[in-house]
């Protein structure tokens, strides 16, 4: 095969290479409009469990609460009474420290059962909120979904013809000439083939003796920058095709 021909075909695998690589990436990354607004309805979601959990949890403490209350409310009304028909100071000063016991128990499971009721109202309410993905927000995400498939489906199809590209380019090098490509390839990837810039190379910036320019540029045999040892060729010669 002939330098030009082999040269031609290494371009053609790198520019295959370079396009299969942005393709993947744009197959694999959804645009980031997308990704936040999944994280904002992910992030809903989840406030909104955790919301729902919290008045199941509070729910619950309330039902034993208040029979809990109840009863002390009875017993209360029985110290009360008591209260009235003792006959001696004895039995005063003991109903009263009864009384005043269960007071204080009251009083402390009142104040909880309050203070369950204003958080409630809290939950509720926020659970109001968070509840309802509004239409302009529904719509706005299942279009950026939508969209985001179409991408991705263009995204594989193009990734198939650059493999169908590639194994073509692969069929004309031949064993031989891949073979020296995947060599190259294995130590100066993603970019083993690059182009003169100006006179210099393009992927190390380093300044090329003017006899290898020429080289490149009348290209006969493959052509290596003394310095990074990367294959090079003339832009102006290999232009990319669209
Ligand atoms: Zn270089």
């Amino acid at each position: 095969m002939k330098a030009r021909e082999q040269l031609s075909g290494y371009i053609a695998l790198q520019r295959l290479l370079d396009h299969r690589t942005a393709l993947k990436r744009e197959r694999d990354t959804p645009p980031e409009a997308l990704t936040t607004l999944r994280t904002q309805f992910a992030e809903r979601h989840d406030k909104l469990e955790h919301a729902h959990k919290r008045r199941e949890s509070l729910q619950g403490e309330q039902g034993s609460l208040q029979p809990e209350v109840e009863a002390l409310r009875e017993e209360r009304e029985h110290f009360r009474k008591q209260k009235s028909q003792v006959t001696n100071m004895k039995q005063l000063s003991a109903v009263v420290s009864e009384l005043d016991h269960v007071e204080s128990q009251l009083k402390a499971k009142e104040d909880r059962l309050l203070a369950i009721w204003q958080e409630l109202e809290v939950t509720d309410a926020d659970i109001a909120t968070l509840g309802e993905e509004s239409h302009e927000e529904r719509t706005l995400r299942e279009e950026a979904e939508a969209a985001w498939d179409v991408g991705r489906k263009a995204a594989e199809a193009g990734l198939a013809d650059v493999e169908r590209e590639l194994s073509n380019v692969q069929r004309e090098l031949g064993e031989a000439g891949m073979a020296s490509f995947k060599k190259l390839w294995a130590s100066r990837k993603p970019n083993a083939v690059v182009p003169m810039d100006g006179t210099a190379c393009s992927a190390c910036h380093a300044d090329l003796r003017p006899s290898l320019v020429q080289l490149v540029r009348t290209n006969e045999e493959l052509q290596f920058c003394d310095h990074c040892r990367r294959l090079l060729y003339d832009p102006e010669k290999f232009k990319a095709s669209a």
